[in-house]
């Protein structure tokens, strides 16, 4: 089965990436985790990528189109992909099914995540990640269980993404809203789209995409 996650930033995409790919051994697939990789290696793609990113702006179609391309050739990706933070413009989308058709393969269902700006920028300014497993944790919302120990692999440090404050949160949301929201309309027009409500905690928000995807073969 191959799923995409859609939602403004700090939606709750990579929060519930990582629970289907616990719970049906999908491989999740961020275009933000691979460019944050490009930027960390120093490389000449990262070096461009990080003022794009920086500014929560977005990076050109046809640099994360040839990462996903090259990416969705490898053998772990047969069993099914969760693509989140990807396609983010209609043009993506266009490039994912005609390279996704080359390749004998298909998107069998889009989740929208809904939730409020109020709420987004919340979610966004409490986020942390465990430096070295990359589990994620919010302030509020999902502290490790104790303070400053991820709970998953025992490390103590933490990252904060530098896209993260509140200047460059504003630009991402319109950025979402001028460039992103337009895919919407094209994959209702497929029948593809199931949107939750993303407003609600995580295990509900996790419970209605199981519920969106009893239905769907794949
Ligand atoms: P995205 O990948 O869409 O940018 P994340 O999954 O990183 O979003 O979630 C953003 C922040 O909000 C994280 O700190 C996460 O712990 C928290 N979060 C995710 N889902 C919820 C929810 N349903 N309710 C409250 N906080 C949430
Ligand atoms: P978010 O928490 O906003 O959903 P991501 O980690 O998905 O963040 O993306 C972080 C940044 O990486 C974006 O603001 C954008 O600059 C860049 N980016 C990620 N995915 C894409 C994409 N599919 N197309 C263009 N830019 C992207
Ligand atoms: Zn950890």
């Amino acid at each position: 089965m191959n799923l995409i996650l859609l939602g403004p930033p700090g939606a709750g995409k990579g929060t519930q990436a990582k629970k289907l790919t616990d719970e049906r051994g999908l491989v999740q697939l961020s275009t933000g985790d691979m460019l944050r990789a490009e930027v960390a290696s120093g490389s000449a793609l990262g070096v461009e990528a990080k003022k794009i990113m920086d500014a929560g702006q977005l990076v050109s179609d046809a640099i994360v189109i040839g990462m996903i391309d090259g990416r969705t050739d490898k053998p772990d990706t047969a069993k099914g992909v969760i693509f989140d933070g990807f396609p983010r413009t209609v043009a993506q989308a266009e490039a994912l099914d005609a390279m996704l058709a080359k390749k004998g393969k298909k998107i069998d269902a889009v989740i929208e995540l809904k939730v409020d700006d109020a709420a987004l920028i919340e979610r966004i300014s409490g986020r942390f990640t465990c430096a070295k497993c990359g589990t994620g944790y919010h302030d509020k919302f999902a502290r490790p269980k104790k303070d400053g120990i991820c709970d998953k692999c025992g490390s103590t440090e933490f990252t904060r993404r530098a896209d993260d404050n509140a200047e460059t949160v504003k630009a991402r949301l319109v950025a979402y809203r001028q460039q992103t929201a337009p895919i919407l309309p094209y994959y209702q027009a497929k029948g593809l789209l199931h949107s939750v409500d993303g407003m609600a905690a995580m295990p509900e928000v996790a419970g209605q995409i199981d519920r969106a995807l009893d239905g769907v073969k794949g």
